[in-house]
């Protein structure tokens, strides 16, 4: 209760991946009051200017009240029927494979449940795959080849005990801001040092001890000279390397790469190596610039390398800290909703584990070999393999590479459904049937945010019209299709108690993703449940992973990989001479669904924008506040142009917030080229290549 006597209700921000716990209190018209839960051991009362303003964006402009078939209302009855006919033919006439799930990070973990569930172990295909492939793919990929899982070593708390924290290809004051803020807090309180590397002078600059502007893609040689250094410098635990394989390889392709260019002077690379290696308490922490990325995974691998060849992982201060983009990416991982993944972190390519989920789900039959990720996935539908396609909560005619070829490829689907709070997205546009689902605010479940820390998302406003939570959605549809028993799901906490009771089985695989202590949960208790970070095994509840040296491998080690510097896959050249990034504004949301409802949180930026060196601008004959056009082989782009030094000379930035409904010509990733790193599928959002010029109206 707070002073007006009414009761607030604890739930989670539904923004990015740093799961920041908020009270809300409804307003008795429809709105909410919002404040930062000071207990969520994520952000103790802290709240971003996204998440302050998000009982500004829970009005019911835009939202989509009743199902629409064909752009016409309908009951949800025949509605949900014709989807699970649909869907039921065209398996029955093209096979499996020729349907596909294409989810969202922000979904809760039990609607991810459900969906995985629905498409690898009834439908019988692993083509399910997740916007959160296009946020941190190559993390996961990068965690299983060094631990043998998708382990996050480290926790939040590491961030107050760190000596030395390093941002790679993250810019957390604007995407990940109440970390930022405990940063920060952490330098006043203790002299922690930060470090910023990243091609651009960001925000999270403003701050730091040193930024390290390295040339977009270099990632790898800069560690590789860090692992060349520790080892030259003595810097090696050797204790700890014998629960590691593979440093002598690793350290000859360090060795291989050390004259590699990444556009850092000597002095600057052994200022970073030195610093690093004098410090005994490292936290490195990385995004979007690491994994977006066609040699995402080894980045990653680059930076574990480092960490396990020192022993600094696992233990308080100490380790590499992944942070998503998104709310749920987390749980997304957790229930195997991605196309070459199972719950729990089983392998779906393992026979055991496989036999073993199939077994407990009672399935008809489970896929032997990975789905399509999402890149592939739209390149099936568009080229005719996918008949029938489910897009729930994301926007991929707008956010994939390529927008414009899979806006394309969606509008020539057979059948496409989308499931969404509103059908004013360019995805929701191209739709056969709309389904209307519950918003944040009106949803029940739980989220698993970037520190491992499961929480619960909290029902406190009434869907509108005849908005259904996604879980219900999803069951109704499984239940039509033939699977009435498998599917007979009257609450989330139900599907968090059979999730739970699965986990169980991954603790007799060996691996740690086990919460099955919760698989008797009661009702109340779900619904009371406190924020709780996994593992949550009696030995090691809530804590650090690998400090002991246990790995997930079959020989119980960690992996050192050799790898080796790669430039990014488009070359410059004369016809297109600059490298473009893409990325986040402070204050907007992936396609602004949302965010662009607070009048406040538009006005921060609120346009569409290139940033442009001065001196670029000057050769092309661009003056400040000029419309410039940005081309790239696969799209145009009329933007604003703000000259910046905060961008170097034959770089530009773009924020990738923009729609058709918006700025019809501010369609970012209608400029990205569809490449992906080969071991993750992640796309390289952040180094396209582009011709910029003024821009003259015809
Ligand atoms: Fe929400 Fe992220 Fe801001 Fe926290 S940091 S309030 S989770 S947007």
């Amino acid at each position: 209760m707070d002073g007006t006597g009414l009761p607030e209700t604890r739930s989670t921000c539904p923004y990015c991946g740093v799961g920041c716990g908020v009270l809300l209190r409804p307003d008795g018209q429809g709105g909410l009051d919002v404040r930062g839960d000071p207990e969520h051991p994520a952000n103790y009362g802290r709240l971003c200017s996204k998440g302050s303003a998000l009982a500004e964006t829970v009005g019911l402009e835009q939202r989509l009240l009743t199902p629409m078939v064909d752009g016409k209302p309908a009951a949800w009855d025949d509605t949900l029927q014709l989807v699970a006919d649909r869907f039921s033919q065209t398996i029955a006439d093209h096979g499996p494979d020729s349907v596909a799930f294409y989810v969202s990070g922000q979904l809760l973990t039990e609607d991810y449940y459900v969906a995985n569930k629905l498409m690898k172990g009834f439908i019988g295909s692993a083509n399910i795959d997740t916007n959160s492939r296009l946020c941190m793919a190559s993390s996961v990929a990068g965690h299983k080849r060094a631990f043998g899982t998708d382990t996050v070593p480290g926790t939040y708390e590491d961030l107050e005990e760190a000596d030395l924290i390093v941002l790679v290809g993250s810019n957390l004051a604007w995407c990940h801001p109440v970390l930022y803020q405990r940063i920060l807090a952490a330098r006043k309180a203790r002299g922690t040092k930060l470090v910023v590397i990243d091609p651009r002078r960001t925000a999270s600059c403003d701050g730091a001890d040193m930024h390290l502007a390295l040339q977009p893609g270099s990632d790898v040689a800069l560690f590789n000279r860090l692992l060349v250094t520790l080892y030259e410098g003595g810097a090696l635990d050797a204790a700890y390397l014998a629960h590691t394989n593979g440093f002598d390889d690793a350290l000859n392709a360090a060795f291989a790469d050390s004259t590699a260019p990444c556009g850092l002077t000597e002095d600057e690379i052994t200022a970073f190596c030195n610093l690093w290696m004098g410090t005994e308490k490292v936290v490195t922490i990385y995004s979007q610039g690491v994994n977006q990325s066609t040699s995402g995974s080894d980045k990653v691998n680059a930076i574990l390398n480092c960490h396990l060849a020192t022993g600094r992982i696992g233990t308080p201060g100490c380790g590499p800290l992944s942070v998503t983009g998104q709310p749920n990416a987390m749980g997304g991982r957790e229930v195997g909703g991605l196309a070459n993944m199972l719950a729990c972190h089983l392998d779906l390519e393992n026979a055991d584990h496989r036999t073993a989920v199939r077994d407990f789900w009672q399935a008809p039959q489970m896929p032997h070999a990975a789905g399509l990720k999402a890149v592939d996935m739209f390149k099936a539908v568009g080229d005719g393999r996918i008949k029938a396609l489910w897009i729930i909560h994301t926007n991929p005619a707008v956010s994939m590479p390529e927008a414009g070829a899979v806006r394309d490829a969606i509008a020539g689907c057979p059948f496409t459904v989308v499931s969404d709070i509103t059908a004013q997205t360019d995805t929701a546009r191209l739709a056969d049937v709309l389904l209307p689902a519950s918003a944040w605010a009106e949803k029940d479940g739980t989220v698993t945010n970037s520190d491992r820390t499961i929480s619960r998302q909290r029902s406190v406003l009434s869907a509108p019209g005849e908005a259904r939570p996604d879980w219900d959605i999803l069951s109704e549809v499984g239940r039509r299709m033939g699977f009435a028993r498998a599917f007979d799901y009257t609450s989330p906490g139900e599907i968090f108690r059979e999730y739970a009771a699965l986990s169980g089985i991954a603790g007799q695989f060996g691996r740690d993703f086990d919460i099955s202590g919760f698989a008797d949960i009661s009702d109340s208790d779900y619904i009371q449940l406190a924020p709780v970070r996994w593992p949550v095994t009696p030995d090691r509840t809530g804590g650090r992973f690998f400090a002991d040296g246990a790995y997930y491998h079959g020989d119980g080690k960690a992996r050192l990989l050799p790898v080796t510097w790669r430039p990014p896959a488009s070359e410059t050249g004369p016809r297109f001479p600059y490298r473009l990034n893409t990325g986040r504004l402070r204050d907007q949301w992936h396609t602004m669904t949302r965010t662009a409802l607070s009048q406040r949180l538009s006005a921060h930026l609120p346009e569409p924008f290139l940033d442009i060196h001065p001196e670029d601008a000057a050769a092309e004959g661009i003056d400040a506040s000029d419309l410039v056009e940005v081309t790239s082989r696969t799209g145009t782009c009329i933007l604003r142009a703000r000259l910046s030094d905060t961008v170097q000379r034959g770089q530009v930035f773009a924020p990738m917030h923009w729609t058709g409904e918006t700025a019809p010509s501010a369609r970012i990733d209608t400029l990205v080229a569809a490449m992906t790193d080969p071991v993750s599928g992640q796309p390289e959002s952040k180094a396209s290549v582009v011709a910029v010029r003024p821009y003259k109206a015809a």
